[in-house]
């Protein structure tokens, strides 16, 4: 866990995204702030099964397709990213802003550190105009060991 006081971290998650909600008028629903939540429960990976057990054992009837719907439409609030490489998904950082997510996967521990700049984000941008390229996912998925693994292995 690369954060000091967790709950604070669901906590923060769960108010910007109503203030997100909020803001263009979408409905945060008791299913996706939960999906949001389950989400949100550590800063690894978490795949749609899991979200469906663990919202299952809470004792409610969770339908799979209701919990697809929910992560479509918090990736479309842009709440939470997909990790591609692993289908899995990870909560968003800085959803209140445009940015490029720059996410960097621990493959010995799971922790996902997201990182954002400026930098890279423009240098994309001019990459793909002058490839005339439309990008539909602009997400970055580097690997390898966090701070914490490289320390102690
Ligand atoms: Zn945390
Ligand atoms: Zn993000
Ligand atoms: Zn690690």
């Amino acid at each position: 866990m690369s954060c000091a006081n967790h709950d604070h971290c669901i906590d923060a998650a769960l108010a910007r995204a109503e203030a997100i909600c909020a803001r263009v008028d979408a409905r945060l629903t008791p299913i996706r702030r939960e999906v949001l939540r389950e989400v949100w429960s550590n800063h690894e990976a978490t795949k749609a099964y899991q979200l469906i057990e663990r919202l299952s054992r809470h004792g409610a009837n969770v339908k799979p397709p209701t919990v697809y719907r929910a992560l479509d439409f918090l990736l479309a609030h842009g709440l939470i990213h997909r990790i591609e490489s692993l289908n899995a998904f990870v909560g968003c950082e800085h959803p209140q802003k445009a940015h490029q997510a720059i996410l960097m996967i621990c493959e010995r521990c799971g922790d996902i550190r997201e990182e954002d700049d400026v930098a890279v984000r423009d240098a994309l941008m001019t990459l793909t105009q002058a490839a005339t390229f439309s990008a539909r996912t602009t997400v970055i998925e580097l690997r390898g060991l966090c701070r914490g693994c490289r320390s102690t292995h």
